[in-house]
């Protein structure tokens, strides 16, 4: 046998180095296949969603908070503070996370540019969504200038469908606002911020999915990074009615604000016809989808068939923190009265590991998923 000479010690130890990363991950995978992991006490926070405010400038009628059977704003003059946000960016910025302003639009705040130019002071990624109806040539300007890292713009269609969503004027608006922002990058030559376009698949896109792109296509100039083809985020009575007995039962909460997405008028009558339409546009250039499903699993989406994802590790790697300081694990109120902490009262450290942190954890662990589960984007988005 050839003896091991000094040459072969490199790719040696590099075959070592390999195996031990490679068990490394796969104990990992058989930690979250098992659910092991949620037995383990967690690791840091990675992911924040910032909501700034639940006010906003337009009273879209698919809106959770403001549409048809939105919950309105909650919080009210109870906002925290630029100061507050400033602080709370300071604590969580040993944690490298990553940033994402959610709740309504976020321009409706007059300090929302000085807090992303803060939280991009620590080097934090930071996204957000807007409707773009505030973004003017200034705001334009600065938010080149501070490096925001991506905006999502809601856009729901074609001019025709989006302003019946939203009010006439807002695709015009909307448009605008991307092609400015790409004309601005061009004259800069930078990349940032990468813009994307959520367009929301709900039945008045049935059957005009392309068209609809074509539209958002010509009037932005083809100003967008990518447009990704949104699933509808809805719930139907009896789903609800068993979200809300599972929660009971499992964390002592009602889900008051999960009504907020029933959205019988939008439901997709033809899933199968849908998840057709959409195979044949997803080569096209620059279009993604969110939740990425196959064929099979986008029918079960928007009928009742299972979830595509068996259990939301979500609660492993972040938090909401509502306009008032309020932390909580679930987005888009689907399990909206089940509050880990404040971050005026403790520290966040404090509430990730804290005793409702734990209970919705090993609430979780046993049921893997509750009712509303599947069609939340966290359940989704982590993996
Ligand atoms: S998937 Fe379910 S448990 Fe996970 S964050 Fe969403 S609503 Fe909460």
């Amino acid at each position: 046998m050839r003896k091991t000479t000094k040459d072969d010690a490199p790719p040696l130890r590099e075959m070592v180095r390999k195996g031990v990363s490679g068990a490394k991950r796969l104990g990992k995978t058989a930690c979250r296949v098992l659910g092991l992991d949620f037995l383990l006490p967690p690791g840091d926070p990675v992911f924040f969603d910032i909501e700034l405010s639940h006010r906003c400038n337009l009273s879209c009628r698919m809106c959770w908070y403001h549409g048809t059977r939105g919950i309105g704003d909650r919080y009210g003059d109870r906002e925290l503070t630029r100061r507050e946000v400033f602080d709370f960016v300071d604590r969580i910025a040993g944690y490298k996370p990553g940033i994402y302003i959610g709740g309504t639009e976020p321009f409706v705040r007059s300090d929302f540019l000085p807090i992303l130019g803060h939280v991009k002071s620590h080097g934090i990624p930071v996204s957000f969504t807007t409707n773009g109806l505030l973004l003017d040539n200034d705001k334009t300007a600065e938010l080149l200038s501070i490096g925001v890292d991506t905006i999502y713009f809601s856009i729901d269609g074609d001019r025709e469908i989006h302003d019946r969503e939203r009010g006439r004027g807002s695709f015009e608006k909307a448009t605008a606002a991307i092609r400015r922002i790409s004309e601005f990058k061009k004259a800069r030559s930078c990349s940032r911020p990468v813009v994307r376009v959520n367009m929301t698949i709900n039945n008045r896109l049935l059957g005009g999915v392309e068209r609809a792109i074509c539209s958002i296509r010509n009037a932005t100039n083809d100003g967008f990074d990518s447009l990704v083809i949104h699933l509808l985020r809805y719930i139907t009575p009896g789903e609800l009615s068993k979200h809300r007995e599972a929660v009971l039962r499992s964390l002592g909460c009602r889900a008051p604000g999960a009504a907020s997405h029933l959205a019988p008028d939008y439901e997709v009558p033809d899933p199968a016809a849908l998840a057709d339409e959409i195979a044949g546009i997803r080569d096209l250039p620059k279009i993604s989808m969110f939740p990425d499903l196959g064929r099979g699993d986008l029918v079960h989406y928007y009928s009742d068939g299972p979830c595509a994802r068996k259990r939301c590790i979500a609660p492993l790697r972040g938090v909401v923190v509502k306009p008032n300081g309020d932390v909580l694990f679930c987005p888009d109120e689907w399990i909206d009265d089940h509050v880990l902490g404040n971050i005026r009262e403790q520290d966040i450290a404090e509430i990730w590991k804290g005793e409702k942190a734990r209970k919705f954890r090993s609430a979780l662990f046993r049921v893997k998923q509750f009712p509303a589960c599947k069609r939340c984007s966290w359940m989704y988005a982590f993996g």
